[in-house]
């Protein structure tokens, strides 16, 4: 066992853990749970624990469906809501490795580690600081979660109106004890709408925050009887949830390479070059940040959400941000993802843009200024902006053209992903809604 992997066997002892929660993420971001009991821990570490990949969304093929995970000790943490002092569970973030003792390259994590691979391969590390948005619904009496916000507060509103504050207040407690730095929480706009947003990380370490967010945001709400949803767009005509990303990278000497105090912005041309390989890959990444039919619901003029292949440092129909920071916190916001994303993939996917975008020296052009959301096509013609891809279907389209965003998904993701996504649509496109029986039925 390596000195981190004893570390862990000895906190097992010391907080009396008896299970230990295996997880890892499907492709569709889903998380995985196998639970062993806490003496299997050396054995998870030396050999990993078997399980039956075939029986994973997107994973392999019955004939070859015999797969290890094997724990990485970094990610071991106490869960609190499972633990009295006497028992306890703790959960661990693990790889995938195939029959052959080969790291799986259809796990999420690995294609994330091969992307940050190629970064590092160019001198660079890659900081991500998430700010996920959900919503807080009541439940049913038969405890079935409905759309029914759980307060009636907005943007910024302290108690007594914000009722869900104390809920935010646990899940902000019990992220900490699982140490997590949380840097800012408010209400968003929408009532029933939360952001919790926690310090960034490198790219793997805050995929790996994301999927522990979502399901201590989920353990807590569900202690106080309600749902908490990463759904992006839960209710038509109000602002839908997010995941805005702050990217920047750092160079071997630990220096912020987006970082140049004498640019209008404060960004270098290392970050125009990233940013510029984000806005010509947007469209082809967007199947993987936004990959929902919901998602297309959120991704609507009006709401504070993007639509515009664009940069900007003031506006938010623009797609990157650059917020008013500089040196060591010099970076930009991109505005898409949305909550409902695979974090792994997502941030393999925008990194892999970025880093094209340096090798390119791809050229973002010029900031626009003014609320996109109020150009007609002819000024956005002018202008040279593009839209993001309006639907699931020609997401997954722009994916498929797109050789660097497939390539950086690698042979299983990039034929599984869009496989498992087309079918989504297709499956939605025969689906009769509400809206068309309303529009319809008694026109007709
Ligand atoms: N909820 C908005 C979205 O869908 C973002 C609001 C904000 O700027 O934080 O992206
Ligand atoms: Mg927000
Ligand atoms: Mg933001």
């Amino acid at each position: 066992l390596t000195a981190e992997e004893q570390a862990v066997l000895d906190e097992i002892e010391e907080q009396n853990v008896d299970f230990l929660r295996l997880q890892f993420t499907d492709i569709l971001g889903v998380v995985k749970n196998v639970s062993v009991p806490a003496h299997q821990a050396e054995k998870a570490f030396t050999e990993g624990i078997y399980f039956d990949g075939s029986s994973i969304e997107g994973f392999v093929r019955i004939q070859e469906s015999d797969m290890r995970l094997v724990p990485d000790p970094d990610t071991f943490a106490v869960l609190p809501w499972r633990n009295d002092g006497d028992s306890g569970a703790a959960r661990l973030i693990c790889d995938i490795v195939d029959t052959d003792g080969e790291p799986f390259i259809g796990g999420p994590r690995q294609v994330l580690k091969s992307v940050l691979d190629d970064a590092e391969e160019m001198g660079y590390s890659v900081s991500i600081g998430p700010e996920p948005e959900f919503f807080l619904f009541e439940k049913d009496d038969e405890g079935n979660a409905t759309t029914i916000p759980h307060d009636n507060g907005g943007y910024f509103d302290l108690a007594p109106k914000d009722l869900a504050s104390d809920v935010r207040k646990e899940i902000i407690f019990t992220l900490e004890e699982m140490g997590f730095e949380i840097e800012a929480s408010h209400h968003e706009v929408a009532e029933g709408q939360h952001e919790i947003n926690f310090k960034y990380d490198d790219a793997l370490g805050t995929a790996d925050n994301i999927a522990t967010f979502r399901a201590v945001v989920r353990a807590v709400a569900e202690q106080h009887d309600l749902h908490a949803t990463f759904m992006p767009k839960p209710i038509a005509e109000i602002n839908g949830s997010g995941m805005h990303s702050h990217i920047s990278l750092f160079d071997e000497d630990g220096n912020n390479a987006f970082a140049d105090d004498s640019d209008e912005f404060n960004l270098s041309e290392t970050a125009y070059q990233f940013m510029g390989g984000v806005l010509n890959h947007a469209e082809a990444f967007t199947a993987v940040t936004n990959p929902t039919v919901n998602s297309y619901k959120r991704l609507v003029p009006g709401y504070e959400a993007p639509i515009y292949v664009a940069w900007s440092d003031t506006n938010r129909s623009a797609l990157v941000r650059v917020p008013d920071a500089a040196g060591v916190s010099a970076r930009f916001e991109v505005r898409s993802p949305d909550p409902s994303c695979n974090p792994y993939l997502a941030y393999a996917a925008l990194i892999a843009a970025g880093l094209h975008g340096i090798e390119t020296d791809a050229d973002p052009g010029d900031p626009v200024q003014e609320d996109i959301y109020e150009f007609d096509d002819e000024k956005r013609e002018e202008y040279g902006i593009e839209t993001l891809p309006p639907n699931l279907g020609a997401a997954v389209e722009e994916l498929e053209a797109d050789e660097v965003i497939s390539g950086a998904l690698g042979p299983h993701v990039s034929e599984k992903f869009p496989e498992a996504k087309s079918q989504e649509f297709s499956e939605y496109l025969t689906q009769v809604s509400q809206w068309e029986e309303d529009r319809y039925l008694e026109t007709f």
